[in-house]
């Protein structure tokens, strides 16, 4: 029987391939999304992964999603916190509505989407917690106080929740990428890409999305089950912890 597993926005970038790769491993995979509906139906079309809409920053709105879900597929085996944005501002120009969006959706969008299921993945003693955070949680970046403050938050709730987790076989993991191209990066102006930011890589390119769905794929697997409250990178050298 195969497990299902849900990704949060994973219906562009990174989640897109998370789910991708996680179907073509055999799971039975749904793609959570918050409102382009027209890339989340072509997405759907293609790839066969049945889309649901639904915003990871209210905690009701992701009880009811997670259970059309689960009626659809089957209870939920394996969570991809992926979805997130960015509002960025120097922080002097930061309005509370860019700091409070980014925190609701990139921090409190880890337990609205993860209360939920928690319970169940305890009463079946298997459950893995998969949350995509960021290069800029571990070392900061200027622009990004929301995001980073988001990102960081996230891998102190993979660890605190890793150790509840433990006992029960759910294991809980995080995985910081560097800059990969996807819809987010390719928003920076190119200049500041290739004069700034390229630069910075050492492997001198920008990460591909199924990079970090390979590393996905295996947390997510029998064979990660010793591999709990990590962190992972994969920023192509740019930033070592
Ligand atoms: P994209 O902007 O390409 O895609 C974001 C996805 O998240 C979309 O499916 C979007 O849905 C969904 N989403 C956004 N807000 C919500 C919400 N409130 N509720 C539900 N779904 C939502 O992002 P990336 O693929 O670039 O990034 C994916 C993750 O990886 C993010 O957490 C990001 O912070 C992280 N990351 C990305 C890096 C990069 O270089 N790209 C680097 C490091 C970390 P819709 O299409 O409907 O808008």
């Amino acid at each position: 029987m195969s497990r299902v597993a849900l990704v949060t926005g994973g219906t562009r970038g990174i989640g897109a391939a998370i789910a991708i790769a996680l179907k073509d491993n055999g799971y039975k995979v749904a793609a959570n999304y918050a409102g382009n509906d027209e890339k989340a139906k072509a997405f759907e079309a293609v790839t066969g992964i049945p889309v649901f809409k639904w915003d990871v920053s209210s905690y009701t709105a992701c009880v009811e999603g997670i259970a059309q879900v689960e009626a659809a597929l089957g209870p939920v085996d394996i969570l991809v916190n992926n979805a997130g944005i960015t509002r960025d501002a120097m922080f002097h120009k930061m309005t509370p509505e860019q700091w409070g969006e980014v925190i609701s959706t990139n921090l409190s969008g880890l337990f609205n989407m993860t209360h939920p299921l928690w319970s169940g993945m305890r009463d079946r003693s298997f459950g893995r917690v998969i949350n995509i955070s960021s290069i800029n949680g571990q070392k900061g970046q200027m622009g990004q106080v929301n995001y980073s403050a988001a990102k960081a938050g996230d891998l102190g709730f993979t660890k605190a929740l890793a150790q509840e987790g433990a006992a029960k076989n759910i294991t809980v993991n995080a995985i910081c990428p560097g800059y990969i191209a996807t819809e987010m990066v390719r928003a920076i102006p190119e200049k500041v890409l290739n004069e700034r930011i390229l630069p910075q890589i050492p492997v001198g390119r920008l990460g591909e999305p199924e990079e970090i769905a390979r590393i996905v794929v295996f947390l997510a697997s029998d064979q990660a089950g010793f591999i709990t409250g990590s962190t992972i990178s994969a920023n192509g050298g740019q930033f070592f912890v």
